[in-house]
C-alpha cells in the first residue's frame, strides 16, 4: 500500500492541526508529545529533548508543519529531496556534525598514534648473536 507524496502530506498536515490544540501554528513540547503518543510511541523527556535538537532547526523551541512533516517523513525512512528550509537547514547540521566528527577522529588518530610509538625509541636489547662461534672446524687429516 503506497500512498502518494501529497496525499501523505495531507495527513500530516491534518495530524500537525489535530495536535496544535492553541492553534499557534506550531507544536510545543507537550502538543509533540501528545502526537507523537498518537503515532504509537509517547516519548519521555529525553526522547523529546533529541527529537526537538533534531527537528526544531531553528531552535525557536517549537516544531512548525514544515519541521513536523520532514520529522515524520524521515521516521518513515522516506528520503527527503525538497529544497526547502528544513532540508537545508538539516543538511548545514549533517555537514556540521560529520566535521565535528572527522576531528574528533582526528585527535583520537593523534592520540593513538602517540601512545602506540613512544618518541623517546626504546631500543631493544640486543639479542645475543648466536651465530658468531665458530664451528669447530673439522679436523682435517694433515698430510705431512
Ligand atoms: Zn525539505
Amino acid at each position: 500500500m503506497q500512498s502518494t507524496r501529497p496525499q501523505l502530506s495531507e495527513r500530516i498536515r491534518q495530524s500537525f492541526d489535530n495536535f496544535d490544540t492553541d492553534k499557534s501554528e506550531t507544536l510545543d513540547r507537550n502538543e509533540l508529545r501528545e502526537a507523537m503518543a498518537e503515532m504509537g510511541h509517547r516519548p519521555d523527556d529525553a526522547e523529546l529533548e533529541t527529537l526537538f535538537a533534531e527537528w526544531d532547526l531553528d531552535n525557536n523551541g517549537t516544531i512548525e508543519p514544515d519541521e513536523f512533516e520532514h520529522m515524520v517523513l524521515d521516521s518513515l525512512e522516506i528520503v527527503q529531496k525538497c529544497k526547502c528550509r528544513v532540508c537545508a537547514a538539516k543538511k548545514a547540521k549533517l555537514l556540521e556534525d560529520e566535521m565535528k566528527e572527522a576531528a574528533a577522529m582526528e585527535q583520537l588518530e593523534i592520540s593513538r598514534t602517540k601512545s602506540a610509538h613512544p618518541a623517546t625509541g626504546g631500543q631493544k636489547p640486543k639479542v645475543a648473536n648466536l651465530n658468531q662461534r665458530t664451528p669447530s672446524a673439522p679436523t682435517a687429516p694433515s698430510k705431512k
